[in-house]
């Protein structure tokens, strides 16, 4: 699914993913360990999940096999997202979701 990478997604894409996380938190399993998606008045969300549910959001493209770092990062950077290295995470996440 490499060639979804490419497809452009928009901030409101993103806005669509924050909204989400914020109602319904993030599943344990998509929390991050590096890297956090400071928005919101300071809120960390894990990047991967923030782009995985953008990208669903969009089209309902599903990502599954895609690298955290760079490749997760440097898209949501691009839209003018800030994305740091956390030592919190995952304790910091906006919501971590019970399963
Ligand atoms: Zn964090």
């Amino acid at each position: 699914m490499e060639e979804n990478l490419m497809l452009p997604i928009a901030r409101h894409d993103v806005e669509k993913a924050l909204d989400e996380i914020d109602r319904d938190g993030v599943p344990r399993k998509y929390c991050s360990r590096l890297y956090c998606v400071v928005a919101r008045h300071g809120r960390h969300y894990p990047p991967k999940q923030v782009l995985r549910l953008a990208y669903r959001s969009r089209d309902g493209s599903i990502l599954t096999d895609f690298r955290g770092g760079k490749q997760t990062n440097t898209p949501l950077q691009l839209l003018g997202y800030t994305v740091e290295r956390c030592v919190k995470a995952p304790q910091c996440h906006a919501g971590i979701a019970v399963e």
